[in-house]
């Protein structure tokens, strides 16, 4: 990744500095051209770049740094800071209500890793000791019903499905099935596009209605880079979105998007997807992301 080795280069441009003196606000100008370079090659959006690299300039040029021993140290620890700010600073989780089930609507353009993840989050939730249901709610590909089925399996959940139906009904009648079958956690494998269409949203904001989802989680897959976060304020736009999910963080995309996202929808990422097998899935730590950030 281009990001990483971020905080060896601030250290480097301080220690150049440091030979020469006491530290400056120029010089503080110059380890912020790097930040700046480094999260715009990692593809975080012009905007956040520019919000960002003020906030942390602001900060830098304070006295306790420029006099401080450790610069270097003391700005890093301010980027690693506002870093965390950025993405939401605490591990966003999912509310549960009191009376079951939470229903859990994943939402995602085609491929960007939804069934999967679908499955990859009953799975944990059935390790945190609930009890999920899938619902196949992907009718318009045979084959997506199908690859529910296995991966479910895989996951060792029920899958609900009634075959290539009206997804309203096969949403109604699997919240049904869930309470007469004791699934606190109901968890529904939308339909994906290529592109966003009002068909698509459409078909959403009717499942949305009926369901009344505790959680929209919109699935966005980070080698997409800026786009993800497009497809995110997009979705969020149209339908309403609690939640975003970042699949595919084992590509050797930079990961800024995951930068931008709350920046730009004001929704947290809640998980990340690391590949293609079921445990390849965490909880997102904006500390973490941080830390991979900074290098
Ligand atoms: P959907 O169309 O949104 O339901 O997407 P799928 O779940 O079918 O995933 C599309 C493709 O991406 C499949 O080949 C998955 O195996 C793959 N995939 C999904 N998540 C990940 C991930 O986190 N990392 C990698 N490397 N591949 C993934």
């Amino acid at each position: 990744m281009a990001f990483e080795g971020l905080s060896g280069k601030l250290n480097q441009v301080f220690k150049k500095l440091k030979s020469h003196g006491k530290l400056t606000e120029s010089d503080v100008k110059e380890a912020m051209r790097e930040v700046r370079m480094a999260l715009l090659e990692a593809d975080v959006s012009y905007k956040v770049v520019k919000d960002f690299v003020k906030k942390v300039s602001e900060r830098a040029v304070g006295e306790e740094v420029l006099s401080s021993l450790t610069p270097a140290q003391q700005v890093i620890k301010i980027v690693n800071e506002e870093l965390c700010n950025l993405m939401g600073n605490e591990n966003a989780r999912i509310q549960f209500p009191s009376k079951p089930p939470c229903v859990i609507m994943m939402c995602g353009l085609q491929g960007s890793g939804k069934t999967t993840h679908s499955a990859k989050l009953a799975k944990m939730l059935k390790k945190e000791g609930h009890y999920p249901l899938l619902v196949a709610c992907d009718i318009y590909r045979p084959a997506a019903i199908n690859q529910l089925q296995v991966v479910g399996e895989r996951a060792g959940v029920k899958v609900f499905e009634m075959g290539q139906i009206d997804p309203r009904i096969i949403a109604k009648e699997a919240l049904r099935f869930a309470k007469d079958h004791g699934n606190d956690v109901v968890i529904l494998d939308t339909a994906g596009r290529l592109h966003i269409d009002t068909e698509l949203m459409d078909e959403l904001k009717d499942l949305k209605e009926l369901t009344n989802p505790n959680e929209i989680m919109l699935v966005v897959d980070a080698m997409t880079g800026q786009d993800a976060v497009n497809v995110a304020k997009a979705f969020d736009d149209a339908l309403g979105i609690d939640s975003v999910l970042m699949s595919k963080l084992d590509s050797d995309t930079r990961g800024g998007a995951a930068l931008s996202v709350l920046a730009v929808t004001g929704k947290p990422i809640k998980y990340v997807g690391m590949g293609e097998k079921l445990d390849e899935f965490e909880q997102f730590h904006p500390q973490r992301m941080a830390s991979r950030i900074l290098g």
